[in-house]
């Protein structure tokens, strides 16, 4: 077997808040393979985000993570930040559903791709300027020799988080991080991000991470899919298993809520019931129990952990054998 590019093993991460501990992350375990795409789905507060803000070395001063996170066999937690700046922005990139929290307002578009490719490939000024115009072409900026030279607010929404996915891309990443990479956009600009993203992971061999709370991005890209809720996986398998044949009640919700073009019910979609969980006060047993509709006497005491349900991958996190 290949070496993962990323192994996360018994992740947990905890914030100190004035209002007591929040457990965030609680004991995750995956691995990415080369030219793989993972989507990583589920509502704010899930803790998908956090997971891969650790693995980045971003974590917030009062959090804490326990556990492993591998980078090719690397330890990521707890190495030294000199060490972990060789890897993030080179071989590990991240872009986010803000552009404008990679770019920087004050300096132009060709200031902030050159200097990555200065820094981590030791490129000249004018190797670098001419590698950046052409993943700007790649990415389909128009007159990227003309736009190079101008600065983030000159170009639309789409076309930063064009300029960010060029930035992400240049130092040919081994793993991107793309955390609701099209979540501000219009769904015409989303549908050209996601094939500019398929592209690259097929002429790269790019592993991508795609973080969403939408289950249609992840459709579009995703080989895997992980759900969370409350900080732990609920559900993992291939995309098709996770979009044909659901096993978590929560999974099922999030396909419900989720509108469909082949089918004119816009108007009537569901929405899982229910308030998102307060990672303070998880109700003992499994914490989406609240929600449940299919909920029993076991849900309450006792906590469903991941468990295999089929083909290696594929598992689940209820104590239902099958959801009727
Ligand atoms: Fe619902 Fe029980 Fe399964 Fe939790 S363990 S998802 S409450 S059926």
């Amino acid at each position: 077997m290949p070496q993962p590019i990323l192994e996360v093993t018994d992740l947990k991460v905890r914030f100190s808040t004035p209002e007591g501990i929040v457990e965030a992350v609680n004991g995750i375990s995956f691995a990415i393979e080369e030219g793989e795409t993972l989507g990583v789905v589920g509502e704010s507060g899930s803790g998908k985000s956090q997971i891969f803000m650790t693995v980045m070395g971003l974590l917030a001063q009062n959090g804490q993570a326990t556990g492993s996170a591998r980078y090719r066999g690397k330890e990521l937690l707890g190495m030294p930040i000199a060490e972990l700046n060789t890897i993030r922005g080179g071989r590990m990139g991240m872009i986010f559903q803000d552009p404008m929290t990679s770019l920087n307002p004050y300096l132009t578009v060709r200031r902030q791709l050159t200097e990555v490719l200065v820094q981590h490939k030791g490129m000249s000024e004018r190797e670098a300027t001419n590698a950046a115009i052409g993943m700007l072409d790649r990415v389909r900026i128009p007159e990227p020799e003309k736009r190079i030279h101008q600065y983030p607010h000159e170009f639309s929404g789409g076309m930063r988080q064009r300029v960010m996915i060029a930035m992400a891309m240049l130092c040919k990443p081994d793993l991107l991080i793309a955390d609701e990479p099209t979540t501000a956009l219009d769904v015409t600009i989303q549908a050209q991000i996601i094939e500019l993203m398929k592209q690259l992971r097929e002429t790269s061999r790019t592993a991508i991470v795609l973080i969403t709370h939408d289950l249609g991005v992840v459709a579009g890209l995703s080989d895997r899919v992980m759900v969370m809720y409350a900080g732990r996986i609920v559900e993992t398998g291939t995309a098709r298993e996770i979009f044909y044949d659901p096993q978590h009640p929560y999974t099922r919700g999030l396909l419900a809520s989720m509108p469909r073009l082949d089918e004119q019910r816009a108007d009537i979609l569901e929405t899982i019931a229910g308030q998102p969980p307060n990672l303070q006060r998880l109700p003992p047993g499994c914490p989406f129990r609240p929600r449940c509709p299919y909920a029993f006497d076991r849900c309450e005491p006792e906590l469903p952990l991941l468990r295999n349900i089929g083909a290696p991958g594929r598992a689940k996190a209820c104590h239902l054998e099958r959801l009727p």
